[in-house]
């Protein structure tokens, strides 16, 4: 891990720091995977115009999503978070925005049917647009250039000219964002995500077994629906879902810029998204961005990847949610399929008798990444599904709840990860490897998991 130096000194006015100066804390402290802006002024005048942006969230749904969570702590739902590895600013249309909505509200659908929990849904969406990085540069045919940070920081062509730190990607970023969550706000406000649709969110999606699979489910809740309606029920609740927005807190510039203090509470809050988490690069106990987020009102999630201790989250606890309030701490927990069974449960256990009620959610993505033969970072889905079985056993075994999942996963018929029922091989990552960062799921991959999970989560 390259240590990059300490944030660049910001003369903008902040807001909320005259009433919480605290929020800047984290200047002072070691900071990892920060961009090294190339223009000093385009940052300030970038700052400055984030900073006098209307929020993307509002605090209000923060908190419902903060009780929301706290269900799912209690084991009464089951979060479902997912989305790309990295969102581009190209990859913002309709087209690709709607499948990945529509991919999740069927992967909720499998779940709330077949464990009979309510799902939470959340978008890996509308603000993942930066990345950590294991190292600061990329070389290609002898030529070095700065790695690819995620279009919030640079481009992903190879060139200098693209991969040079511009700041005023911090504003493209916040207005991709603004629009991708508008778009989502009328998919699942405006009828689009209405439970009687339930059959026609699978159209247009290639024809296999997982979809077929589908199919019959969604004809079992069509007859229950009208069975419902002849009885006559009420559907106006059925008409809108809630769908949050998430991403990783990485870039602490641009969540410091967008952080507000809400008029009802008082309180500051990242307005950036509901949900936001700290990488297994970046949760450092006295490190910027743990400082940051400790400061706001969202709830916050934290990767752990296998070499954290029990200590190491104990820490966490203390400082991220020292009143131990349930649903404002979720652990994201990404060991590798070979070590979750040995190292996740003397977390679990510690932590459970720390008296702390943090949520567990799996990603069973990041700790099984892997090169194909032809050159490819994939995953295989066979590991990615022994993750979130040995996940569930080990809560299973000491009684605790495994509450959620986080994937990265497309609505698009990519061809990112090895296998799955209709399997994908590595020739056709040659045709359809698009993710610009991690492999993702596919729209049959992302249903087949949510079937596995919906079996284990109603035993
Ligand atoms: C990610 O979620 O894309 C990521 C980089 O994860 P992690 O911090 O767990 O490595
Ligand atoms: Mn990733």
């Amino acid at each position: 891990m390259t240590e990059l130096s300490a944030s660049a000194p910001v003369s903008t006015p902040q807001p909320g720091a005259a009433e919480y100066p605290g929020l800047d804390a984290w200047r002072d402290l070691p900071v990892v995977q920060q961009p090294t802006w190339q223009d000093s002024k385009v940052y300030e005048s970038s700052l400055a115009e984030l900073s006098s942006l209307p929020p993307l969230v509002f605090a209000g749904e923060v908190d419902v999503l903060r009780g929301r969570l706290a269900e799912a702590a209690e084991g009464r739902a089951f979060l479902l978070q997912g989305g790309d590895c990295a969102e581009t600013f190209e990859g913002a249309t309709a087209d690709k925005i709607s499948a990945r909505v529509r991919t999740i509200l069927q992967m909720a659908v499998v779940l709330t049917y077949g464990a009979s929990l309510p799902v939470i849904k959340m978008g890996r969406m509308a603000g993942q647009f930066a990345k950590p990085r294991s190292s600061n540069d990329e070389t290609r045919d002898g030529v070095t250039l700065p790695a690819y940070r995620g279009d919030m920081v640079n481009g992903f062509d190879f060139t200098p000219e693209t991969r040079g730190h511009d700041a005023s990607r911090l504003v493209r970023a916040y207005h991709t964002s603004a629009s991708t969550l508008n778009l989502i706000r009328a998919f699942t406000q405006g009828g689009f995500a209405d439970l009687r649709l339930v059959h026609h969110w699978n159209k247009g999606f290639t024809a296999n077994p997982a979809h077929s699979r589908y199919e019959s489910l969604a004809r079992e809740i069509d007859r229950a629906v009208r069975f419902m309606d002849a009885c006559g029920a009420d559907f106006e609740a059925l008409k809108r879902v809630e769908f949050f927005a998430s991403h990783e807190a990485l870039v602490l510039d641009y969540e410091r810029a967008l952080t507000r203090i809400d008029s009802r509470t008082g309180l500051p809050y990242d307005t950036s998204g509901h949900f936001l988490w700290i990488g297994e690069r970046t949760r450092q106990i006295d490190g910027a961005h743990v400082d940051f987020l400790s400061r706001v009102r969202n709830p916050i999630g934290v990767k752990l990847g296998p070499t954290s201790t029990a200590d190491d989250a104990l820490r966490l606890i203390d400082k991220l949610d020292p009143e131990r309030e349930p649903g404002r701490l979720t652990f994201i927990t990404r060991m590798g399929a070979g070590n979750i069974r040995e190292k996740l449960p003397p977390l679990v256990e510690k932590v459970t008798a720390s008296g702390a009620k943090v949520l567990w959610v799996t990603d069973p993505m990041h700790g099984n990444t892997v090169t194909s033969p032809n050159g490819y970072k994939t995953r295989n889905f066979d590991d990615v599904i022994d993750e979130v079985r040995g996940f569930f056993e080990v809560h299973k075994g000491l009684g605790t709840f495994p509450g959620g999942m986080h994937m990265e996963m497309t609505g698009d018929d990519v061809a990112e990860c090895l296998g799955g029922a209709d399997p994908i091989d590595q020739d056709a990552f040659l045709d359809r490897y698009e993710s610009v960062c991690d492999p993702r799921l596919n729209h049959m991959q992302s249903l087949e998991m949510a079937f596995l999970v919906a079996g284990a989560l109603a035993k």
